[in-house]
């Protein structure tokens, strides 16, 4: 493709390095340069319209122009646009958000710690895993496993807890001391015949070997996402979670949490953890709590953790972590006005409302002759594309199909997400049943042109 001189696009190539992008193919091919943005919809260049069916990246939930986040920014930065939250200082912003979510939080917590990213909140979680048990006197007791396929980020700690060989391979990750359990997918690993309740059992099984194996006082933390997003959103097969929170119990593992896509309303409850009924000890999160319009997360701690810390500060002094950003009073206060519109519109109900139109009509994409499975729960969902439905053999990844839907969609006028041969939906969640139907009016166009 040539671009035209000083153009966007060709100053783009030019300067700019992209994260998660094919660096070599960027150089031909170059961005979609979005200019704006209105409800479920953004707009390039040119004025075309997308519909934004990941909600940029599982994130903007309240759509691209919502005022209301707009204002409390402004306001905000009119009164106080920065302070931080070291040494004792603090700002009402922080305060009232820290207050807020453990109001709102699935389990009962002690104490909120803000970061800047998802990220950030998941090398936090690491860090404190590791900081508890020395307070505890378990110094050994450091090893923490996530899964094949999970995504946590891409910092070096939250890269190494992330599952998948892209994150890991030339970056020299993992680091010691994290491990990789089996991936819960039942549609690719479940053995012939074997139930879902058959599989969740095989699976915590492994877990607990792979305990004893390491050694059950070498073992600090589980991480989990109740759905995997970036893996491929996997739905977690039934009893799964029931049987994996058993055996951390059993070896006193910490359960973290890591809601940073599933939080605030995704799957149709407040959090995943609800949807899975799961207990965690800490809970990760970020995207949705500002609807993504300014950069904050956070992590939450029970009692038991933060008692611990605190016995450590009697010891050490001060807690050695936090960023210049924790809490920033502007990013706070555009969250706070978030979860107050989650509330005041009813977006948990909403979800539960349309979730199932959009579930419904991915489903039905079951009948298109590329389509294996479909899979998903409120408003985030998959469509995997197979060579052979009966045998469930995937396309030659040298094929590339996911990644020419995405683009054959985009030409469409419709963004989702290719991994793999997977394609994820994940729209903002004040998405209608209209739009919805649009959504899946410019798939199904986009699946039969790839045929
Ligand atoms: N955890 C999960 C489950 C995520 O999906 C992501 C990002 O997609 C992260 C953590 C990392 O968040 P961030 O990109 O804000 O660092």
């Amino acid at each position: 493709m040539t671009f035209v001189p000083n153009s966007a696009s060709a100053r783009d190539i030019a300067h700019h390095l992209h994260p998660y992008t094919n660096l070599k193919v960027h150089e031909t091919e170059g961005p979609l340069v979005i200019t704006r943005g209105k409800g479920v919809y953004v707009y390039d260049e040119d004025g075309k319209d997308y519909l934004e069916a990941m909600a940029g990246l599982w994130s903007a939930s309240l759509g691209f122009s919502e005022p209301r986040l707009v204002d409390a920014a402004v306001k905000q930065l009119k009164e106080l646009p920065y302070y931080h939250t070291f040494t004792h200082k603090s700002h009402l912003p922080s305060i009232d958000l820290a207050e807020k979510l453990k109001s709102v939080a699935p389990v009962p917590m002690s104490k909120v710690i803000f970061q800047n990213s998802g990220s950030e909140a998941n090398d936090t979680v690491v860090k404190l895993v590791w900081y508890y048990h020395n307070a505890i006197g378990k110094p050994e007791k450091k090893k923490i496993i996530s899964r094949i396929k999970a995504y946590h980020g891409v910092t070096v700690a939250s890269a190494s807890l992330t599952g998948l060989p892209n994150n890991h391979r030339d970056f020299d990750l993992p680091i010691a001391n994290i491990l990789h359990a089996d991936c819960p997918h039942y549609y690719r690993f479940a053995q012939d015949g074997e139930s879902e309740e058959d599989f969740a059992t095989r699976l915590a099984d492994n877990l607990e070997k792979l305990i004893l194996k390491e050694g059950p006082e070498t073992v600090g933390g589980f991480i989990a996402e109740p759905i995997m997003g970036a893996g491929g959103v996997i739905v977690p097969p039934k009893t799964y979670f029931e049987k994996i929170q058993a055996v951390l119990q059993k070896y006193d593992v910490l359960f973290i949490v890591d809601e940073v896509i599933c939080g605030f309303g995704r799957t149709g409850n407040y959090w995943g953890s609800q949807t899975f009924d799961l207990k965690p000890d800490m809970l990760s999160c970020a995207k949705a709590l500002s609807s993504s319009y300014l950069p904050i997360s956070a992590v939450m701690v029970n009692e038991k953790v933060y008692q611990a810390m605190v016995v450590e500060s009697e010891k050490i002094g001060v807690f050695g972590h936090g960023y210049t950003y924790s809490g920033h009073p502007v990013c706070a206060a555009v969250a706070l006005e978030t979860l107050k519109i989650y509330e005041e519109r009813n977006i948990v109900e909403h979800v539960q409302q349309v979730g199932p139109r959009m579930q419904a009509g991915l489903r039905k994409f079951l009948d298109h002759p590329l389509v294996g499975e479909v899979r998903g729960t409120g408003l985030i969902g998959a469509v995997e594309m197979v060579q052979d439905k009966k045998s469930r053999a995937s396309f030659d990844p040298k094929l590339g199909l996911g990644a020419k839907l995405a683009k054959i969609a985009q030409a469409n006028g419709l963004i989702v997400r290719a991994i793999g041969d997977s394609i994820a939906f994940t729209p903002p969640l004040v998405i209608t049943e209209a739009e919805i139907d649009d959504m899946l009016a410019r798939m199904k166009k986009s699946l039969d042109e790839a045929l």
